[in-house]
């Protein structure tokens, strides 16, 4: 698979900020072979913005022949869970990566960071603070103003140690104390006044059970977990540069040679339309607002694959958002463009109704039938034709015909010939209506010189319509999909709650849609183009009484001609 990705990868395009300092560091000899890692906290399901910190850190492994671990940064047992760990790894697999050996957790060094932390309190850099979260957060004073020292800060050496072994037993109520490191509490970065290591939590660990009564902070953790693992360069985003100073200060106090992770920040993925925080995702899975992590709508890799999404148009799109160093939104259009880029090239054409309007060939005999070849794939021939029924009584797409149409309006209308795509010319004469003036049927006429689609003499005809035989189709549930949210940043108004701009309209069900018979056969997974309507793919609600298809995307690409403009 690697392989075929460099070949397919061979558009040249210049080093990346990170692979210049990765090739740099290689130069220099600083490292014989690249280790980086992805360490999600395994709190959720992995959206979009992971996909891209998960293509860039298992990419540049790949790309320098190196090692990724995957790491679950479990830290913070209340929230976590294996149900997340399962789904994270499937993911990752998706994607298309292989983590180095074994799965790694944080929580496989929970032994050497209490190691560690001992060693901290032994060289009078950490304590026991006895303040309350809150008083720690006033003791802390603010970006501008200096920090006020603990009154616990001093205490004995003996006296940590002994109340940390407490801690860790079980002996204190949660709140009571906390390991502090002794840094600097005038610091102008935060982050270095005497961070907190380790905090009483008498929760169940999804690992380690109850062996432990207090847990590291991510901060303390993160950092070392990474050294522990020999990674050479911790790609990490953004928000995490003012930590980097702290990060520095522990390898510091850790580190018995010269190597040493080198952090790199990179500016996250923000998706307009869309919320990219678990947190925020969890909200709407918990007050079911949407039907779980993996609905289509969701911008989590589940919900893209089950929309249809194919991990190569996952690469590609991450590709193309590369690193940047500053923040910016990305347009989901993006997103859109990559996955019809792939799907015209990899999925077959079929033809599909969502809105039937019943057409009547007058002129075609009563009982007869016809297979006509259509083409599976224009951009591929090597997918060869299949066989489509023909018959006196079809389907069209209502919105393919007016009565009395405009000049412009390239369809069907009364006196109009058009082609049915692979069939024949056929000229609208009349139609039928109820006693509501709705039309319930339109009367055609067919040349039968005209077959496969072909003018007989040269005559140009409006336009040309997908359509299915009224006798052979098989009904289908069709879901069609728009954003999820009305606004393109929902968290933007601080005055309101972001679900307050859901799109009442994201999710658009149709019955019964029909569909060309040759689909009956189609398996979970598969994806199509339906001719004129976009590409679709069958969903896992389907089933062999009742077929379902999620529409991934509709064909119209509005990047292309941002593009081109
Ligand atoms: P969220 O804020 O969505 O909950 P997180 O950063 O808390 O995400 P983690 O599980 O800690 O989630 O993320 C694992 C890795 O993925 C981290 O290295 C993080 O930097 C990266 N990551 C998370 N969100 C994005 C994003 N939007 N774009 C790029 N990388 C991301
Ligand atoms: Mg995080």
């Amino acid at each position: 698979m690697a392989e075929e990705r460099k070949e397919n990868n061979e558009e040249k395009k210049s080093l990346n900020f990170i692979e210049a300092i990765i090739e740099q560091d290689l130069k220099e000899g600083k490292h014989k072979q690249i280790y980086t890692r992805f360490p999600p906290e395994p709190n959720g399901y992995l959206h979009i913005g992971h996909a891209q910190a998960i293509c860039l850190n298992f990419g540049l492994a790949e790309k320098y022949s190196g090692k990724c671990n995957l790491r679950f940064d479990d830290t913070n047992p209340e929230k976590e869970d294996v149900e997340y760990v399962e789904s994270i790894k499937s993911d990752i697999k998706w994607l298309g990566f292989q983590w180095e050996g074994n799965v790694k957790y944080t929580s496989d060094y929970f032994d050497k960071l209490y190691e560690f932390a001992v060693k901290l309190i032994k060289e009078n850099k950490a304590y026991v603070c006895e303040l309350s979260p809150e008083q720690i957060r006033e003791y802390r004073g603010t970006p501008t103003e200096p920090g006020k020292e603990s009154p616990w800060r001093n205490r004995p050496v003996e006296e940590s140690l002994k109340l940390l072994e407490g801690m860790k037993n079980g002996d204190f109520e949660e709140g009571k104390y906390m390991l502090r490191a002794k840094i600097d509490m005038s610091s102008p970065n935060m982050h270095m006044r005497d961070p907190i290591l380790y905090r009483i939590k008498k929760a169940e660990h999804h690992r380690t059970g109850n062996k432990w009564s207090i847990y590291p902070m991510y901060d303390f953790a993160h950092g070392q977990s990474d050294y522990f693992e020999g990674i050479t360069h911790s790609v990490c985003t953004l928000e995490f540069e003012v930590h980097r100073p702290l990060y520095d200060w522990f390898i510091d106090q850790l580190k018995t040679g010269d190597y040493r992770p080198r952090q790199i920040e990179f500016a996250r993925l923000n998706l307009n339309y869309t919320v990219m925080s678990k947190r925020k995702l969890l909200q709407l899975v918990e007050e079911k607002i949407v039907s779980g992590w993996d609905d289509p709508r969701m911008p989590t890799i589940s919900g893209l694959r089950r929309r249809g999404y194919t991990p190569a148009a996952i690469r590609k799109f991450a590709d193309r958002v590369g690193v940047a160093k500053r923040d910016g939104i990305i347009d989901v259009a993006l997103l859109e463009h990559s996955i019809r880029e792939d799907l015209n090239k990899t999925a077959n054409r079929v033809m599909g109704v969502l809105k039937p309007l019943k057409v009547i060939i007058d002129n075609y005999p009563e009982e007869q039938e016809e297979f006509l070849d259509a083409v599976n794939n224009p951009e591929n021939e090597s997918k060869g034709k299949r066989q489509v029924p023909f018959s006196k009584e079809l389907y069209i797409e209502q919105d393919d015909f007016m009565e009395n149409p405009p000049r412009k309006f390239f369809r069907l209308g009364i006196g109009r010939e058009v082609r049915l795509r692979y069939a024949y010319f056929v000229k609208c004469t009349h139609v039928d209506k109820d006693e509501n003036g709705t039309i319930t049927a339109v009367h055609c006429t067919y040349d039968p010189a005209s077959k496969g689609g072909k003018s007989p003499d040269g005559r140009k005809v409006k336009g040309t319509l997908h359509w299915v035989s009224a006798n052979h189709a098989v009904k289908s549930e069709v879901r069609l999909y728009d954003r999820l949210f009305t606004v393109e940043n929902p968290l933007g108004d601080k005055e309101k709650d972001f679900k307050e701009f859901i799109n009442p309209n994201s999710l658009q069900v149709i019955e019964n849609a029909l569909l060309e018979p040759h689909l009956l056969n189609a398996k979970q997974g598969d994806r199509f183009q339906f001719e004129r309507l976009g590409y679709f793919c069958v969903d896992k609600d389907s089933t062999k009484d009742k077929l379902v298809f999620n529409r991934t995307v509709s064909l119209r690409d509005t990047w292309a001609k941002i593009k081109n403009k």
